[in-house]
């Protein structure tokens, strides 16, 4: 425990909330399949990250998550292997029946964000992941859905046309990320955002990711968590 302090001291990571889980050192110490860890080597993710060390066992757990670290930190992979590891327990539900849902403010890190999954869940059972974004072609979107998909990388206006379409169904979906959740308020995404999570099963987990807590993220966070554990690496931004 002392050790524990002394490693959150050292690396900047600091946290709130009741009973935080303990943080990991190494990967392998997460009881991950041999296969995910075997992905995690072949990606070039040989140790945790400080905000990866700190959420991922948050977010194994089941816990909300309220994370602020800078651009560069890994929160990709941090938020990624939780909603992994959920989506290969959550049983298959077929078509346009997402387990899990990434929103994002641009297609770009959509893009990203999709990549970094796919190298992860290689070879691991029923891992379809299907790309909603803006400024592509919309019947490609509308097609991918048609066959099995575990987890959904969603820009929110792009997602709500679909869903709208009622081409995607969210009463499944058991855990949701936002991802740079700063800039999906400067970007004006807030009421899109609650839109789409009013979607979702009042049962989920959340995961919330941004580089910077500007003010009006703790009014959203406040509607999206509950009982959160806050994880912030260095000095909090503005
Ligand atoms: P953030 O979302 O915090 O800005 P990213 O998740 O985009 O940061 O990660 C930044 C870079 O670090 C990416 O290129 C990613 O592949 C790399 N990366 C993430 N985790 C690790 C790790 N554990 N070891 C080595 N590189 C990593
Ligand atoms: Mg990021």
């Amino acid at each position: 425990n002392e050790q524990v302090q002394r490693i959150k001291q050292e690396l900047g990571i600091e946290t709130q909330g009741t009973e935080v889980q303990r943080l990991i050192v190494e990967f392998e110490h997460c009881g991950f399949p041999a296969t995910l860890n075997g992905n995690l080597k072949k990606a070039g993710y040989e140790a945790p990250t400080p905000v990866q060390m700190q959420m991922v066992p948050v977010g194994l757990s089941g816990r909300d998550v309220i994370a602020s670290a800078d651009t560069g930190s890994g929160k990709t992979v941090a938020f990624l292997l939780p909603v992994i590891v959920k989506a290969l327990q959550k049983p298959s539900h077929g078509e346009r029946n997402p387990v899990a849902l990434i929103l994002t403010p641009t297609r770009e890190l959509a893009i990203q964000i999709e990549r970094q999954c796919k190298e992860l869940v290689k070879c691991l059972p029923n891992m379809r992941t299907a790309l909603l974004v803006g400024g592509m072609p919309l019947p490609p979107q509308l097609h991918r859905l048609k066959s099995s998909i575990k987890i959904v990388i969603a820009t929110p206006g792009r997602l709500l046309e679909i869903v709208r379409q009622k081409a995607v169904q969210l009463d499944k979906v058991s855990i949701v990320v936002v991802d740079e959740v700063d800039t999906m308020l400067k970007m004006g995404f807030q009421q899109q955002v609650l839109e789409v999570l009013e979607q979702v099963p009042e049962e989920h987990q959340t995961l919330l990711a941004s580089a910077t807590i500007p003010t009006g993220t703790e009014e959203l966070a406040a509607r999206l968590v509950r009982d959160p554990v806050r994880i912030a690496i260095g000095v909090k931004n503005q």
